[in-house]
């Protein structure tokens, strides 16, 4: 629900919401929001229709008069004070939304994304929306853009990358460990105190770390050119990738 309350203020997809009498969480009578289907029945909706041309709060003859209703007084004024004076105020300067706002069940969130209807969205759909819109960068992210920033100007397309490199559970676990730096390697260990020295690597003078190993390492990088002569030489094929490459799956 929180989920739902971010979203509805992110997209603003309920636009008209904020001047709605019924079920309006600023709009409340001993901290419950009111519904009083009669009165919706009679079209009352918004503050704005409780409002006359000067902005004031209709009288009670005015409201009975407009709306064809007859209404206790009390009822009346317990909405009127139920409603804050600087939404009142608000919604004298803004225009009564329209009643197809009311309607439609059909919303546009972001930019380029397709329109939603919501009387057939699920949690799922919900789910989805809110992992779209996610926005936090994670900070493995942050490290590989301070060392390419123009390879992370769109830095959730490098994680599609990973699922057009490779379909192979494993390789893409690892590919995604590695954007996010959360493989572990000697310097990480160092750090947890789970291993003493300094943290080199078996097969190179230098310290094992994610940036060396997998990046930068001399040893790591002909592995690479003898792995891909021998793949050119088996499958006929002239595939050379650069480390960085290979590290960012980055094959376009
Ligand atoms: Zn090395």
């Amino acid at each position: 629900m929180q989920y739902f309350e971010e979203l509805k203020s992110m997209t603003q997809i309920f636009s008209y919401g904020e001047f709605i009498l019924w079920n309006n969480e600023a709009i409340t009578i001993e901290n419950h929001s009111l519904f009083w289907k009669s009165w919706v029945e009679r079209g009352i909706y918004f503050i704005q229709d409780i409002l006359n041309s000067s902005g004031n709060f209709l009288t009670l003859d005015e409201f009975q008069t407009k709306f064809q209703i007859k209404i206790n007084f009390l009822q009346y004024f317990q909405l009127i004070t139920a409603i804050p004076s600087d939404l009142k105020k608000k919604a004298k300067s803004h225009a009564a939304p329209t009643r197809d706002s009311l309607e439609t069940t059909t919303i546009s969130t972001f930019p380029g994304k397709t329109n939603l209807d919501l009387s057939v969205m699920g949690c799922k759909n919900y789910y989805k929306l809110f992992n779209e819109s996610c926005v936090i960068e994670p900070t493995g992210v942050k490290k590989w853009k301070d060392k390419f920033p123009n390879d992370f100007v769109d830095w959730s397309n490098k994680f599609l990358h990973i699922y057009r490199s490779s379909k192979d559970n494993k390789l893409r676990q690892f590919s995604f460990k590695l954007l996010h730096r959360t493989i572990v390697t000697k310097k990480e260990l160092n750090k947890f105190r789970l291993v003493n020295d300094a943290a080199h690597i078996t097969f190179c003078s230098n310290p094992d770390s994610i940036e060396h190993t997998i990046l930068d390492c001399n040893v790591v990088t002909s592995f690479y050119s003898e792995a891909f002569s021998w793949f050119n030489q088996t499958c006929d094929t002239n595939i050379y990738l650069s480390n960085k490459q290979i590290t960012l799956d980055d094959i376009t």
